[in-house]
């Protein structure tokens, strides 16, 4: 039976070995593509994080505690140069498991071995503050891994979203017990490997996939776990916040968005057109950082919804490990139905249907998970199409009519996550950007997700920023330590 998967993996990786589930069990995973069972996976259980949990707080009391950083960061350069080595076979797994065009997961995984390269480079520069309080009294800083870190990951990109917190992570000193999301188990397995050839202690990392309300909740609200750094939905992270708040966790979530990307009547319409479309159908829709609300000048509306229209029906919807192939399906059914679903609402609430809008069938698509990348024109703002994150290759086109109502349209959301605008007028771009409410805010470009540059929600997108210097500090904690020179304490109560 287990011969006819193209992947198994029945054991979980815990305190540095493999070890068979105790109370979870062999999953197998679904192609996206078609509907199939394509590999088996080993998920965790609850006793599993209990052992997972424990095998990390023994790592952090024990080699990888005491590590010099020099040799931290020389562990987290390894498993870049690995990550890089083994980027074409991680990809192909990745587009297996979760249907995403081999073309975006190679350039993912490929990309993902400069966090570890950048992070390891930030490990020796984790310096703290020194404050002479007076002649006899000084003050100083230091930086204290947080401890155990419980990572909860989606399943849109499981190895970059895991990647950008266990960077960081590493570079603090954490351990950290890894639960991915039960639809893309396989390849945090692959990471997993990886760790164990570049030669971590044993338990700063640990694998732990499973369901969501058995494995995740139960790290969500383990006593033994310090911090939670968790990327999903916004409904998720509040569940996860109730369970944390037992011991306090410290969170950073990474959560939905709802994106505005807008087209000024002075853009360069050619550039911006292209950018809308890849903003709106990357990653087949199920990018957090979808641009999937397009705000136009009132000048330039009717000919960049021809434009976007005209993109969209040419896209190439099919296998995701053809090299020409744009677009994949949706990762699972669920998706593919709520997809659908706010189609049918978009329809129901009178906006214009331009491209797309239904479910692909035909020329070998029939068992999978596919939905033609779909524009919708004379979008109003408060419709539901507009208001929430559908995830799916959809995207809502609205005019507006000055620059006061492009800022009050993009910030009418409870989403805060990015934003892209389009403008050849520098004073407009920085005026505009520092007016949105969005952690990320790009101009004449789109989604450049960076390891130097925190990234990160406003509003229900999130807490905490990833990336950059910012995310060392969510895997951290400063500790004062005050020191009175001259040794000398006057009894107050004599
Ligand atoms: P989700 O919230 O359903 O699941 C995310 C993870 O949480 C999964 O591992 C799941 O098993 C786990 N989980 C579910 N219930 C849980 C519980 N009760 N306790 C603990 N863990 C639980 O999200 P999803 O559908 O996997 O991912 C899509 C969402 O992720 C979208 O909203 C998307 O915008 C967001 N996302 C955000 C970013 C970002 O960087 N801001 C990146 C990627 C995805």
């Amino acid at each position: 039976m287990v011969a006819a998967y193209a992947y198994t993996q029945d054991k979980l990786f815990i305190g540095g070995e493999w070890v068979a589930p105790l109370d979870g069990e062999v999953v197998p995973s679904i192609d996206p593509s078609t509907g199939a069972h394509w590999a088996l996976a080993a998920f965790g259980g609850k006793r599993d994080v209990d052992r997972a949990v424990e095998a990390a707080g023994a790592a952090m009391r024990g080699p990888w505690g005491r590590m010099p950083v020099a040799e931290r960061a020389a562990l987290m350069r390894k498993l870049g140069g690995l990550l890089e080595a083994n980027a074409e076979r991680i990809a192909e797994l990745e587009t297996r498991d979760n249907g995403r065009p081999l073309r975006e997961t190679r350039l993912n995984i490929t990309a993902e071995a400069q966090w570890y390269y950048y992070f390891a480079g930030l490990a020796d520069k984790l310096d703290g503050r020194m404050m002479q309080i007076n002649p006899a009294l000084i003050a100083y800083t230091t930086r204290v891994p947080v401890g155990v870190v419980g990572a909860i990951v989606p399943w849109n990109a499981p190895t970059l979203v895991t990647t950008m917190k266990l960077a960081p992570a590493l570079a603090a000193g954490c351990a950290m017990v890894i639960k991915v999301a039960e639809h893309t188990p396989v390849t945090t397995y692959e990471l997993a490997r990886l760790v164990e050839q570049a030669g971590f202690p044993k338990g700063v990392v640990n694998v732990v996939p499973g369901w969501g309300h058995v494995a995740g909740a139960h790290l969500a609200g383990h006593p033994g776990v310090d911090k939670l750094s968790f990327t999903g939905e916004h409904r998720t992270a509040q569940e996860i916040m109730r369970a944390g708040a037992a011991n306090l966790k410290r969170v950073s979530f990474e959560c939905g968005g709802k994106s505005p990307h807008i087209v000024f009547e002075d853009a360069d319409l050619e550039q911006a057109a292209n950018a809308v479309a890849h903003a709106g159908f990357m990653a087949c829709g199920q990018s957090c950082a979808l641009g999937s609300r397009i705000l136009v000048a009132r000048p330039l509306y009717a000919k960049l919804v021809d434009e976007v229209g005209a993109r969209a029906a040419k896209l190439r919807v099919g296998n995701p490990l053809e090299a020409t192939t744009h677009i994949g399906p949706q990762t699972h059914k669920d998706q593919l139905e709520k997809t659908l679903r706010y189609i049918d609402i978009g329809k129901s609430e009178g906006a214009r249907l331009v491209a797309g809008g239904v479910r692909l069938t035909d020329a070998g698509r029939d068992k999978g998970y596919f939905v033609s990348p779909t524009v919708f024109a004379d979008v109003k703002p408060e419709m539901r199409i507009a208001q929430e994150e559908i995830f799916g290759p959809v995207v809502s086109m609205i005019p507006f009519d000055s620059e006061e109502h492009a800022l009050e349209i993009a910030n009418g959301v409870n989403y805060g996550l990015t934003a892209g605008l389009w403008t050849r007028d520098l004073g407009r771009a920085h005026r505009f950007s520092s007016q949105l409410r969005a952690g990320t805010v790009w101009v004449n470009t789109y989604r450049i997700i960076h390891p130097a540059v925190p990234y990160g929600g406003f509003k229900i997108s999130g807490i905490g920023r990833e990336n950059g210097p910012e995310a060392i500090d969510e895997y951290t904690e400063p500790r004062a330590t005050m020191i009175n020179l001259e040794g000398k304490y006057p009894y107050p109560y004599a």
